[in-house]
């Protein structure tokens, strides 16, 4: 069993000054399992206690390439020299939309934002602005972002699954105003009934329909190509805006996004992580007609730090690392032999077990079929999974526990052999 003395220390320390001891809820793992990193390089991390991990959170996706990758690194030193953020505008941010129009089709028009959070907060608003409508369709077992209109879920603790009767809709914790909720609108995935139904009731009323085709947030839970499909053409009947968030699967499950894989072009996409190998930044793009409504006069959208030099010249070099090189290649190669690997170790314990969403980015589930929505996933029994998650932390493989987010595959993963042996080792134990 590894030893964390050194972090168990640190968060006795630190919950003193940081709430939680940490700077993002989610890192809170509890008092004597949250981990203070040293350093990551390549597919690994090292604690400040000298452990040593093969890492398949990556940051919740970003490190695409690997932490620490000296490209992209080299990169941003150069956008260092640039200056930081000007109140005005570089040449860069050209060179880098090109590329993403390039990559993504539906990417007509391109702006840059900070976070995951302020891209989808961006397209929501863009689409109220050029709807002129204020409610939105969102799916079941979601994440969009840490903003008020986002932070609306389905409440499966109290749901009756003999009835018809949906979930109530719940605030994800507190300080939500109430008032907001009536604008918010829940579906549950992979429901074709029910997403025609919503549409008849409330289609004239919604200015957007928000959708992660792969649940990034909810272990890679998947859409069908045909669900996303019907979402398309019941928000063209009813003049509703489509907007795919693609901030986990942007530049990570194929170059065009889980949207060239599906087909489905949306109105309004967003990007984050994957863009610049962990350099903070994001993308809202999408199609000419609705992104000029960002305008004087139409739905503002700006920021101090937006198109950060630093962030913007590793976003131009991750971009064309993934654009010109087998990089995501690589990537899914090394997701698809992780996955045989599993397999074989738990067939030959009869371990019935199944996967989802893409070899970048997969969920492992203790069952024959995986859920089909996030319903489903709340009906199952994941504590098998969550204790190998921690068995697996103790042996030197860090993949997120609480069956929350999928495994995220880099390229530095399938650049070192040892990434897929030492995993499949500590898995085998
Ligand atoms: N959308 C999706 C699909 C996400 O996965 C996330 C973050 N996990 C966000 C939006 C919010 O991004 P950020 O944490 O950068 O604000």
């Amino acid at each position: 069993k590894r030893d964390l003395t050194k972090s168990n220390a640190q968060f006795r320390k630190a919950v003193k000054r940081l709430p939680l001891g940490v700077s993002s809820t989610f890192r809170y793992w509890g008092d004597d399992r949250t981990i203070y990193v040293d350093h990551g390089k390549g597919g690994r991390t090292w604690d400040i206690d000298g452990n040593c991990y093969v890492d398949y959170r990556l940051g919740y996706g970003p490190a695409i390439l690997g932490y620490a990758d000296d490209r992209v690194d080299a990169a941003a030193r150069r956008g260092m020299e640039v200056g930081g953020v000007f109140a005005l505008s570089t040449e860069r941010e050209l060179t880098v939309a090109d590329r993403i129009a390039k990559m993504v089709p539906a990417a007509e028009l391109v702006r840059f934002s900070n976070s995951g959070t302020e891209a989808v907060m961006a397209a929501l608003r863009l689409a109220r602005a050029h709807t002129g409508r204020d409610s939105y369709l969102l799916v079941e077992g979601g994440y969009h972002g840490l903003f008020d209109a986002a932070m609306w879920m389905a409440n499966m603790e109290d749901w009756d699954t003999q009835s018809d009767r949906d979930p109530e809709v719940v605030s994800y914790g507190k300080g939500i105003p109430r008032t907001l909720k009536e604008l918010a609108h829940l579906v549950p995935m992979n429901d074709y009934q029910r997403l025609e139904d919503t549409f008849r009731k409330y289609g004239n009323t919604l200015a957007a329909m928000l959708i992660e085709p792969i649940q990034g947030n909810c272990c890679a839970i998947s859409a069908d190509v045909e669900y996303v499909r019907l979402a398309r053409k019941l928000c063209d009947d009813y003049g509703v805006l489509l907007i795919i968030d693609e901030v986990k699967t942007g530049f990570r499950v194929g170059k065009g996004g889980i949207q060239g894989i599906m087909g489905v072009r949306p109105d309004i996409c967003t990007f984050a992580k994957a863009v610049a190998n962990g350099y903070p930044i994001a993308v809202v793009a999408g199609r000419e007609e609705v992104m000029r409504t960002f305008r004087y006069g139409g739905a503002s959208h700006g920021g101090t730090y937006t198109a950060h030099s630093v962030s913007l010249a590793a976003a131009e070099e991750c971009l064309r690392i993934l654009d010109e090189t087998p990089a995501l290649e690589t990537i899914a190669d090394y997701g698809e032999r992780l996955k045989a690997g599993i397999s074989g170790i738990l067939n030959a314990r009869k371990i019935v077990h199944s996967y989802t969403g893409h070899p970048s980015m997969f969920g492992l589930f203790f069952a024959e079929s995986p859920p089909n929505n996030y319903r489903d996933w709340k009906k199952s029994d994941y504590s098998f999974y969550d204790q190998m998650a921690y068995h697996l932390h103790d042996l030197g493989v860090i993949c997120e526990p609480d069956s929350r987010e999928p495994w995220f595959m880099c390229e530095a993963h399938g650049r070192d052999e040892t990434c897929l042996s030492d995993t499949l080792k500590a898995v085998e134990t």
